[in-house]
């Protein structure tokens, strides 16, 4: 499909490595950023590329320095020296700046409201398209591709997107989709960073200040027990919660459960909720429908509680356990405390 007004570079091959956003927040690199980096990475290391993290802001050594520890090889820092907080417009300019000097076969950024608002603009001012929320990607090596999945039509199928003429090839996928990467032992990038001002660019829209949503991030939990319909009953939330707190986690929910009022949308893990990988993910109840499965399926144990041995959910748990949730639940909650009270009673 042809993108209209939009004129392909004559040979995309002469455009060259993996460039990845770094949003900074607090001093340091977003959760989802280091992911995107991570992934980066390996893609590069796929296509014989370099990994490039592209920043904005002041202080950027210290940012570069980061961005080195997790496997960054060259590093373009646009240093404003008369920085004044986020701006669009002046974001989108140095960025965009970035990308016609250095021609990048690929551009990640991470789908944050920051990373969304960017997207669009950079690339529209680079003539190519964007694939947004991906679940995954993946290199042609022999024809220098990007292969990237994203769930499409009302998230019944998920299609494989593939950009051929338009370069850079720019995607977006929501915090969580990916795992951190490892910090490397010896960090080893080329930064360059410039001096820019923002003040013409950023006239006409000034942020003022981030403020933290005081709402539960499942992002970061470690064990996440989630209850769906099967509960049958907003109550039936009370022995989710319980095994929840037996085991130090956190209470999911799939999306059903919170239109239908029974818990807030803050637990809702998937494709319209959040996307998790914790260390332990259990469903209880949960049919294990596509949209659910895209928010959990990197956890890396996943256990399933449903009546029906045909539940989808089955094919992607290390454990299935058939029974109903009523009894099986607090049966396990029970165990749990039993085996916790062992571990913390004093030896004699
Ligand atoms: C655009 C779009 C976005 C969506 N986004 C999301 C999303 O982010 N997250 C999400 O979860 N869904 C999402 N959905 C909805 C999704 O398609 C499914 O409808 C939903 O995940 C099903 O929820 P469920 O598994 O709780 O319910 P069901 O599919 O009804 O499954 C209930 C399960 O409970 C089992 N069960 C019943 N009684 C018991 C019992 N007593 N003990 C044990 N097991 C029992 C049943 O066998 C069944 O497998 C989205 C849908 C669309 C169209």
């Amino acid at each position: 499909m042809e993108l209209i007004n939009c004129v392909p570079p004559e040979n995309p091959n002469d455009y060259h490595d993996v460039f990845v956003y770094l949003e900074i927040r607090n001093e340091h690199i977003t959760k989802g950023s280091l992911e995107m980096l991570g992934k980066g990475r390996e893609l590069a290391e796929k296509l014989g590329d370099k990994v490039v993290g592209v920043a904005v802001g002041k202080g950027l050594k210290k940012i570069a320095d980061e961005a080195a520890s997790y496997g960054c090889q060259i590093f373009l820092g646009a240093d404003v020296t008369d920085y004044s907080g986020f701006s669009s417009v002046a974001y989108t300019e140095f960025i965009s700046s970035f990308v016609f000097e250095h021609k990048p076969s690929i551009f990640l950024i991470s789908g944050s409201r920051e990373g969304r608002d960017l997207v669009s603009r950079i690339a529209i001012r680079c003539k190519t398209g964007v694939a947004a929320d991906c679940i995954e990607l993946d290199a042609d090596v022999q024809n220098r591709l990007l292969i990237a999945w994203r769930p499409s039509f009302g998230d019944k199928t998920i299609d494989q997107i593939l950009c051929k003429k338009h370069r850079p090839q720019m995607i977006t996928s929501r915090p969580g989709s990916y795992k951190l990467p490892q910090q490397v032992e010896k960090p080893d990038c080329d930064v360059r960073i410039k001096k820019v001002k923002m003040a013409k660019l950023a006239q006409d829209h000034k942020t003022l200040e981030f403020k933290k949503k005081d709402r539960l991030d499942l992002t970061s939990s470690k064990i996440i027990v989630s209850g769906g319909l099967g509960l049958g009953k907003p109550a039936g939330f009370k022995i989710v919660q319980e095994l929840a707190e037996a085991l130090g986690g956190e209470v999911g929910a799939s999306r059903p459960v919170v239109d239908l009022g029974w818990i807030p949308y803050e637990h809702q893990v998937g494709q319209t909720g959040q996307t998790v990988r914790p260390h332990l993910y259990i469903a209880a109840g949960i049919s294990g429908k596509i949209q659910h499965i895209v928010g959990m399926k990197a956890s890396e144990t996943i256990i399933s509680i449903n009546t029906d041995p045909e539940a989808p959910i089955v094919k992607y748990s290390d454990y299935f356990i058939n029974a109903d949730l009523y009894k099986a639940i607090p049966k396990l909650t029970e165990e749990i405390k039993k085996v916790t009270a062992q571990v913390a009673a004093p030896s004699s």
